[in-house]
């Protein structure tokens, strides 16, 4: 099998970096590539890699993710995620490969309280989850190989994310304030990119015998349970005090995302069911707490 990687990069890219790498021919290509054009700001360089690379599978990592600033710089948000995907959609056809894609829990409104599953009609609330839902519909529009995994607050123990920001800002003020009206669940890099080699190893599969249509699809895919950003975070605190270390916060405050404007609103329900991803792929998805809590020991065990 011969896999085509793009945005090598991100969180989920480094990740997937390891995870495709025992399941055939892997070529990784980020922005920068020094032989196959990776930008996503030239479509056309895409299509130019995925002629010359003949990839089985496309696995798109990249992606403006920048939320906040999408609602200003729309044409560049525009481009990446969904004219660029488009060109990905096409040209995987023409090859019949694979095109496996994220998109987000942004792609709904996130209104109510209950978890939404991918029959729920899609209607975002910033531009950054425009670009997301018409990068769905270019691909099951243009492409009849495809995997589409939805998921939500990705975090990776590469870089920064949630957790340690809070854990640098516990370690240095006594009053912290947090969101506590959006609720999700954390999903680590390593869930998806882990997950996503199995669905490709299935998919892959299945099309060697002409059987791949039921597979096909859209698919939730996020870490079990749900919590808020303000749960989020005590939960790490009381991870890292378990373990010893002292913590300089004596209060934290749960707050409404009002108290945090952001120039992109937020859906507060980002509950996501992930019954289909599970019963399509014979997988049981672990917890959020499981990949949080492991994540702070790596970070914090000596
Ligand atoms: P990251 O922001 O960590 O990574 C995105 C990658 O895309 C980076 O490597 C970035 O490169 C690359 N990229 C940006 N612009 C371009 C460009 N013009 N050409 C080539 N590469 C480019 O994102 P994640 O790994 O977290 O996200 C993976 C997928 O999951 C995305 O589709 C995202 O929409 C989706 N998702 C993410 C969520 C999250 O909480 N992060 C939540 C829900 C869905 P560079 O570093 O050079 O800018």
């Amino acid at each position: 099998m011969r896999i085509l990687l793009f945005g090598t990069d991100g969180q989920v890219g480094w990740e997937l970096q390891r995870s495709l790498s025992y399941l055939g021919d892997l070529f990784c290509v980020g922005r920068d590539h020094p032989e196959y054009e990776g930008d996503f700001l030239d479509p056309n360089g895409l299509v130019r890699t995925v002629e010359a690379i003949k990839p089985d599978v496309i696995v798109n990592a990249a992606a403006y993710t920048a939320v906040d600033k999408a609602e200003t710089d729309q044409e560049t948000a525009f481009q990446i995620n969904t004219h660029s995907v488009l060109a990905l959609a096409k040209a995987a056809e023409r090859h019949q490969a694979w095109l496996i894609h994220y998109s987000t829990d942004y792609v709904y409104d996130g209104a109510g309280d209950t978890a939404r599953d991918e029959t729920t009609p899609t209607s975002p609330i910033n531009v950054y989850g425009e670009t997301k839902q018409m990068s769905e519909q270019v691909i099951q529009r243009y492409c009849s190989r495809y995997l589409i995994f939805r998921t939500s607050w990705v975090y990776a123990n590469r870089g920064n994310n949630f957790a340690k920001t809070m854990l640098t800002l516990a370690k240095s003020r006594r009053e912290l304030s947090i969101v506590d009206d959006q609720i999700g669940a954390p999903t680590s890099a390593e869930l998806l990119a882990d997950c996503t080699a199995h669905a490709i190893r299935k998919a892959y599969s299945l099309s060697q015998t002409g059987s791949e249509e039921s597979i096909v699809g859209i698919y939730h895919l996020v870490a079990k349970a749900y919590t808020s950003w303000y749960h989020y975070a005590n939960f790490v605190f009381d991870i890292v005090r378990k373990q010893g270390i002292d913590l300089t916060v004596e209060t934290v405050e749960p707050v409404p995302s009002s108290h945090y404007p952001t120039a992109a609103a937020r859906p507060h329900n980002s509950r996501l069911d992930v019954s289909k991803f599970e019963q399509s792929f014979g997988l049981t998805l672990p917890t959020w707490q499981c990949g949080v809590e492991r994540m702070i020991k790596e970070l914090t065990e000596v």
